[in-house]
């Protein structure tokens, strides 16, 4: 395939989906079948979870520390919402990475969250079918674990859903015309390294990556947000992006950064409100934060690719398309 067409293919704008209240009948049904799959999906990930001795964490909305999103090479926001309450300035959760590291840390050794997630994407994301402006993210973190026991954990997780999925909703999957489209994927998955792949592809690997490969693939070493591990000695980031096939990005994590004098370094070197961090910065000060890899899967997106829903918005039952805010 020619990169031209990979990037035709990928990069296409999509219409974004109508709201609930004006679907006609043949729409509702299928909404309805995505609704199951996202029903299974949940269940299938939390029971996963929960049958590897992670425990359920129920989400915060606002609060002082919320995810930076920068420097995120895939971050678009157009506004942050704050608001003060009690005297304080909170924020609407736009991860739950800060909360993570510090429950893993201490009370909550391997813990996940189904975390509401509130970004404010432009408005000209509204056609890429890849971004809502409202999502959930099954946030998870495990205490001493390593990149490498992440990746198969999550590798099993999705090898171990799309089976299951296959089985016990042949008859959905097959109204949607997927069934047969989705393949039960080989592990271990690849693993690429970023640059190497940019150095390959230029600034379209994303969507090469994602037309190129039959299964899924993980994607390493990304420059980003300052609590993903960087080995300064050699400039490597341990952190990791799962694509999958014919589709792209579902899932981002890392190994965590957990030394005080290197959480500094990076929040000052990428021009972070250290404020907004104090808590985080005292504990890992203190010796109180510990080594943690997780990462947080996009509910939304691993449904679309699932059910190949062109626009993801179509997996929400009150689509959240940037620019649009309908009544419900
Ligand atoms: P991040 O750590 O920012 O990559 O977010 C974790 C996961 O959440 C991503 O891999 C996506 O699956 C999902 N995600 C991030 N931003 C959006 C968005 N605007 N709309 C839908 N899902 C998103
Ligand atoms: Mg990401």
């Amino acid at each position: 395939m020619s990169k031209q067409s990979v990037m035709l293919k990928l990069s296409a704008p999509v219409e974004a989906p109508k709201p609930l209240e004006q679907l006609t009948e043949t729409e509702i049904e299928r909404k309805a079948v995505i609704g199951k799959i996202t029903t299974y999906t949940l269940k299938n990930l939390t029971d996963y979870f929960l049958v590897n001795g992670f425990q359920w964490l129920l989400p915060v909305a606002l609060s002082p520390s919320t995810d930076p999103l920068w420097p995120d090479p895939g971050a678009s926001i157009e506004k942050r919402i704050e608001v003060d309450i009690y005297g304080r300035t909170v924020r609407t959760t736009a991860s739950m990475i800060i909360h993570k590291l510090i429950a893993a840390s201490t009370a909550y050794p391997k813990l996940f969250i189904l975390s509401p997630n509130v970004r404010i994407e432009k408005a000209e994301r509204a056609c890429t079918g890849k971004h809502v402006y409202e999502f959930t993210q099954l946030d998870f973190e495990a205490r001493n674990a390593t990149s490498r026991d992440i990746i198969r954990l999550v590798s099993d997780a999705v090898c171990n859903l799309v089976a299951s999925v296959k089985r016990d909703m042949k008859d959905e999957l097959t109204y949607l015309g997927r069934y047969d489209a989705l393949k039960v994927p080989k592990m271990p998955f690849k693993i690429c390294d970023k640059q190497e792949l940019e150095a390959e592809y230029g600034a379209e690997w994303e969507n090469c990556v994602a037309m190129k490969n039959g299964d899924p693939v993980w994607i390493t070493n990304i420059p980003r947000e300052f609590y993903d591990y960087e080995d300064f000695a050699t400039g490597k980031w341990d952190n990791y992006d799962l694509f999958m096939p014919q589709y792209g990005e579902v899932l981002s994590g890392a190994k965590r950064e957990w030394e005080y004098d290197k959480i500094l370094k990076k929040i000052e070197r990428d021009k972070i409100n250290k404020s907004n961090y104090s808590l985080v910065l005292k504990l890992a000060k203190d010796g109180r934060l510990k080594p943690t890899a997780g990462a947080g899967i996009g509910i939304e997106r691993i449904v679309a690719w699932l059910t190949g829903v062109k626009h993801i918005a179509e997996t929400q039952p009150f689509p959240r398309v940037p620019g649009t805010v309908c009544d419900l």
